[in-house]
């Protein structure tokens, strides 16, 4: 039996999405930028794509921008508005260490071009406070950029709460709503955001599709030059079967997000209680009632949580740790750290993601063999300690 506990990493494309996609790649080939026939259906196809990704997140489809995915729309939104901002008095940009590293690195990135950043750290909750966040803004902030749900704890900010704190000082407010979209209800219009970032694999799109939605009036200096394509905000041809494919999975989304949100917070909480009732030294890492429903991260005491994950692999179950492995050494995860853990526990912890397509019955599997791989990994760690 096979596992995929490992949602938040990318999720499996719905049997409608493969079959758009497929279909497309054979029946739609024309650039959607040609004035003739074939260019006019290849831009019908985008036009309802558009639409269905609007849905989604209540906004209109004239300020969706199509793009390649969520790493794309965040460098999208923060260098294109900081490029807009460049030349005024507004030099910094605001932002919490708990991003994405697509979010992470492109304001480092930024830092180096002359622009001063802010990184807040938060609480143990994983959630940011309005009064850390108030303190950070002032008249010299351009744009903010704090996420909407977290990948590896899956916490939700107060975005709307920030937005407005953001507004009242002039600056642009960016989320990247990756992790949020497609599994709790997203509205633009009630978070008051200026930019928001969503990717399609991360809710059974394809990989290689995403979006960033702009309100209308915002100015963005383009990041990728070249032709006119997305109202002169995304050059480049558009992936007409692919991007067909986002707006399928974004339509199904809709159609389904409570039930599944329903179904899989119950499998989440239920392999969450199991866990820290039947392994000692357990812990959930931060706020559990302000969550995404599919996520839970967990710290297990004494482990190294690279040994779980691999001898949960080789029972079959798929989770991820969140940290980096770079350059053969395992960086403790940053989330964790700017959460004000200890480097320790951000070692032993280890994320479960779920999915529309999670079962009881694996639920039921995985608690099962948790406590028993537990116990012999402690006990190998141990032997190993005695023998340094
Ligand atoms: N932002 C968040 C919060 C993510 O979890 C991810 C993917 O892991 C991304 C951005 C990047 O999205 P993509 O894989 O579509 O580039």
């Amino acid at each position: 039996m096979r596992i995929y506990l490992d949602y938040n990493a990318t999720s499996p494309p719905a049997p409608e999405v493969v079959e758009i996609v497929s279909r497309l790649m054979a029946t739609e080939f024309g650039n959607a930028s040609s004035v003739h026939a074939f260019g006019q259906r290849a831009k019908a196809v985008l036009d309802d794509a558009r639409g269905q990704i609007a849905a989604l997140i209540d906004a209109d489809p004239s300020e969706i921008v199509l793009t390649s995915g969520g790493t794309e729309a965040d460098n999208l939104a923060i260098r294109g508005a900081t490029a807009a901002l460049e030349g005024t008095p507004r030099r910094k940009i605001v932002t919490t260490g708990i991003e994405h590293e697509a979010v992470l690195n492109t304001i480092k990135a930024l830092e180096r071009r002359g622009w001063s950043a802010t990184t807040l750290t938060l609480p143990e909750t994983g959630v940011l406070t309005t009064d850390a966040f108030r303190a950070a803004l002032d008249r010299d902030t351009a744009v903010v950029s704090v996420m909407h749900a977290n990948n590896e704890v899956g916490t939700i900010q107060p975005v709307a709460q920030l937005a407005s704190l953001a507004r009242e000082q002039g600056a642009l407010f960016h989320t990247d709503a990756v992790q949020s979209v497609g599994k709790i209800p997203v509205s633009v219009k009630q978070l008051g955001v200026d930019a928001l970032s969503l990717s399609g694999h991360k809710f059974g799109g394809p990989k290689g599709t995403g979006a960033l939605w702009i309100r209308r009036g915002v100015r963005l200096v383009s990041t990728m030059t070249g032709g006119r394509q997305e109202r002169n905000r995304r050059a480049g041809t558009e992936n007409v079967p692919l991007l067909a494919g986002l707006g399928v999975a974004a339509q199904l989304a809709a159609a389904h997000l409570a039930n599944t949100a329903r179904r899989v917070s119950a499998l989440r909480d239920r392999l969450e209680e199991r866990i820290l009732a039947t392994v000692d030294g357990t812990a959930v890492n931060g706020d559990r009632s302000a969550r995404v429903p599919n996520t839970t991260n967990i710290s297990f005491d004494g482990l190294e949580a690279e040994s779980l994950l691999i001898a949960l692999d080789l029972e079959g179950v798929a989770i991820s740790t969140g940290s980096a492995c770079s350059s053969g050494s395992l960086e403790p995860s940053h989330v964790l750290r700017a959460m004000g853990l200890p480097s320790s526990r951000a070692r032993n912890s280890l994320r479960f993601s779920l999915g529309a397509a999670t079962t009881e019955t694996e639920i039921e599997f995985v608690a099962g063999i948790l406590p028993g791989l537990v116990t012999k990994l402690r006990r190998l760690s141990r032997t190993a300690a005695a023998l340094r």
